[in-house]
């Protein structure tokens, strides 16, 4: 299982700068989203993202 970030993202990018795997990246249709296979469930971008838009699948 890996985290993912529905809609309320606000594109704030601080998930990003503070994932350890740097597995958050930028899409165009979506403000940011994770790559399942280099996620760890470390939890930190769940517990930074200020909108509360980072979930556990
Ligand atoms: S921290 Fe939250 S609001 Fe900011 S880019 Fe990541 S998912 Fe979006
Ligand atoms: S749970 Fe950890 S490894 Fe997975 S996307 Fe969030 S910060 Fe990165």
């Amino acid at each position: 299982m890996a985290h993912f970030i529905n809609s309320d993202c606000a594109g704030c990018g601080v998930c990003a700068a503070n994932c350890p795997m740097q597995a958050i990246y930028t899409s165009d249709n979506h403000y940011y989203e994770v790559k399942p296979e280099e996620c760890i469930d470390c939890a930190v971008c769940e517990s930074v993202c200020p909108t509360g838009a980072i979930q556990q699948a």
